[in-house]
């Protein structure tokens, strides 16, 4: 055929339904036409579609692309807002519709966001039998409604998520696949009825490490099978679709039933394991306490920012001040503590209110008396560009206006927008060299491990007060079905 003429969209947002926000269309980053294309040779997985595009000779026409960091539930109007501006741009003779999907998006009247667009675009004038082809991210909530309405999505492998340009390329090869061949594939999936914690779900690690050699292992046996997607699912969701599932893109009429029953099996015999139990921060402490050389690493998933989380809980922030920590960091998102430090010189000292915020869960701001040491506009670019960060921005990042002030031993580098702590760059472009630390607080479950592990010398995950704690009993769920405790 001559060259494909493949429309480009993006939808991507993970959806934290216990969050007190909701995430309205200032949350979210937009670009429109080809301001997608700005994409093409960064790290993320519409960078990697691009590459792929662009290699094999497709005529892209890029339509939309709305995202967002984790944060609490979309309003509707964002929805809408998408809606609208991917119509106005859809064009019926395209030979195919690629999607960069997060799979995990819920707004204020639509559970499975993902599976209602889906379920639009085929209504369009010329999307009845339209290839729909596309990436996601392994944290999807996958839907019946998502198998159902596209023809093939392939999900990150990895988590940290180092392979999100990797995976676009797999999923735009299916498509590639299914214009030489002809073949349109079908997906299937199936759920364990199993939901496990963010920090239980490292791909390095059981139970994902030995789903995803299982699902491996299916491609290779199996020549009718395109792909096999291990969805570790979003936790802190309350839709019905949330939890851990298994899809497979297999050629259409192919019965993969005895595939996903398998992979629900092995799921099922691993569930135990993916729920770490965090001591509480005030248990860890006297462990913490004892001398060690080289970088201790206090992980705290309760104010995971990769998970939605506000970023200014105050747990690990209290427990290293109390414990007068020396050459200790803590990074909290707090706009009005920064902005509080305007008048204040380099230098000076200041009380400030810190964090304590962001979530009914923290027992508020820490009051400090802090010295000002340094302010700045809070842009960083990606010291590691398939890191799991470049799957969400590309290669720069935005903190916004950005200070970092001392209180005794400990410096805290305050933010004005919530920053997962995926990549060092974002310490380094403040003056502060991560591994000459003591002790530095990360708040994140797994996705911090690709940085820090390289530097860490021990690490201990805490549980405090915070909306993103490992223990997903305490929230109080109306919509899940699937079993998420012990
Ligand atoms: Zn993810």
């Amino acid at each position: 055929m001559s060259a494909p003429k493949v429309l480009l969209a993006g939808l991507f947002h993970e959806t934290h339904t216990f969050l007190d926000e909701t995430t309205g269309m200032d949350g979210f980053e937009i670009l429109r036409d080809e301001e997608l294309l700005r994409c093409a040779g960064d790290s993320s997985p519409m960078g990697g579609a691009l590459e792929f595009a662009s290699s094999k000779g497709w005529e892209i026409h890029p339509m939309i692309d709305f995202r967002a960091v984790p944060s609490g539930t979309v309003t509707d109007e964002v929805v809408e807002t998408f809606w609208q501006e991917f119509q106005e741009r859809w064009k019926p003779d395209a030979d195919a519709l690629y999607f960069v999907l997060h799979g995990a998006m819920a707004s204020e009247s639509i559970c499975d966001v993902e599976g209602e667009i889906l379920k639009r675009i085929r209504s369009l004038e010329g999307a009845g039998e339209m290839p729909i082809f596309g990436v996601y991210d392994l944290h999807a909530n996958f839907s019946p409604a998502m198998a159902e309405q596209a023809d093939a999505l392939v999900a990150y492998r990895e988590n940290p998520h180092t392979d999100a340009r990797e995976a676009a390329i797999i999923a735009a090869g299916l498509l590639q696949r299914r214009f030489d061949s002809g073949n349109s594939p079908a997906m299937s999936f199936a759920s364990p009825g199993i939901m496990w914690p963010p920090t239980g779900v490292a791909t390095a690690v059981d139970p994902l490490k030995a789903l995803e050699a299982a699902a491996r292992t299916i491609e290779v046996n199996d020549v009718r099978v395109w792909s096999v997607s291990v969805n570790a699912g979003f936790g802190f969701a309350d839709t019905a679709d949330t939890g851990v599932s298994f899809q497979i893109v297999a050629d259409t009429g192919v019965d993969t039933t005895g595939h996903l029953n398998r992979l629900c099996t092995l799921a099922n015999e691993l569930r135990l394991i993916g729920y770490p139990k965090d001591r509480l921060v005030s248990e860890v402490m006297p462990e913490v306490l004892t001398p060690a050389a080289g970088l201790t690493v206090l992980v705290e998933p309760s104010d995971n920012i990769g998970g939605g989380a506000p970023g200014d809980v105050t747990g690990c922030l209290r427990a290293v001040i109390a414990n007068e920590i020396p050459d200790s960091a803590v990074s909290i998102n707090d706009p009005d503590a920064v902005a509080a430090l305007k008048s204040v010189s380099i230098g000076e000292h200041s009380k400030l209110a810190i964090g304590g915020k962001g979530s009914r869960y923290d027992e508020g701001p820490l009051e400090l008396e802090v010295e000002l040491l340094s302010k700045s506009d809070g842009r960083f670019e990606l010291e590691n560009k398939k890191s799991h960060l470049a799957s969400l921005c590309g290669d720069f990042f935005e903190m916004g206006p950005c200070a970092v002030v001392r209180h005794g031993g400990t410096r805290i580098l305050l933010t004005s927008k919530k920053t997962p702590p995926f990549d060092l760059g974002q310490w380094r472009s403040q003056g502060i060299d991560p591994e000459n630390l003591n002790l530095i607080v990360v708040k994140a479950a797994v996705a911090h491990r690709a940085a820090y592990d390289p530097i860490t010398t021990r690490s201990f995950t805490v549980d405090t007060p915070g909306p993103c704690s490992s223990n997903l009993t305490q929230f109080d769920f109306k919509h899940a079905r699937a079993q998420r405790g012990r």
